[in-house]
């Protein structure tokens, strides 16, 4: 098995480049299907689900347009659906069908406030797809990716844009905390 050192800490392979393709390009089918006809947003977040994203849209038919925002989550996000956004939207969201991409979804406090926000801001329809999903650690279900490229154990991951300490998010494949 194919390992690598990022910050010091070993890893080992969990994804290869071919198996991300495959999920990444049936995400984008399954999305495909369900928007025919519509205009969707993406709204990438970032910095981890850069890759994710470049991926997925290069599968996308429909006539989308994508945007980015980076978030801070805290504590308060939770209860009071407020989200600190470090790059908040640039664009209008009023009755726009939305699709955020994520990377990671974990415990689903980001994308809860997240969510929560984007629909108080008048999005006709807020939904996430995540190239991974977490379910044990999962505490907010509405925080549930409808579009998941890959449900894996409660372990931590690098690599494919998510990061170790900022290192490792330039990896092609994905990798695992070695035990
Ligand atoms: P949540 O709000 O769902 O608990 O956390 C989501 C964020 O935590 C992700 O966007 C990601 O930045 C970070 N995260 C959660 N699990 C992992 C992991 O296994 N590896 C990395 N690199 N980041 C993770």
């Amino acid at each position: 098995m194919q390992s690598v050192t990022v910050n010091n800490l070993v890893f080992d392979e969990y994804l290869s480049k071919e198996e991300i393709a495959t999920l990444v390009a049936q995400v984008a089918e399954r999305i495909n299907t369900d928007y025919a006809g519509r205009e969707p947003l993406f709204v990438c977040v970032l910095n981890g689900a850069f890759m994710y994203a470049s991926d997925l849209l290069k599968h996308i038919t429909l006539p989308a347009e994508i945007t980015f925002v980076r978030l801070k989550s805290y504590e308060g996000t939770a209860t009071t659906g407020k989200v600190n956004m470090l790059i908040p939207l640039q664009v209008p969201i009023q009755d726009r069908d939305i699709i955020i991409v994520e990377d990671i979804v974990d415990t689903g406090l980001t994308m809860h406030g997240f969510i929560q926000y984007l629909k108080e801001e008048g999005a006709r329809s807020v939904e996430l797809t995540s190239f991974l999903f977490k379910p044990d650690a999962l505490q907010y279900p509405d925080a549930t990716p409808k579009y998941i490229g890959k449900s894996i154990p409660t372990a931590f991951v690098v690599g494919y844009g998510l990061d170790y300490d900022e290192k490792g998010r330039n990896l092609e494949s994905l990798y695992v905390l070695k035990k």
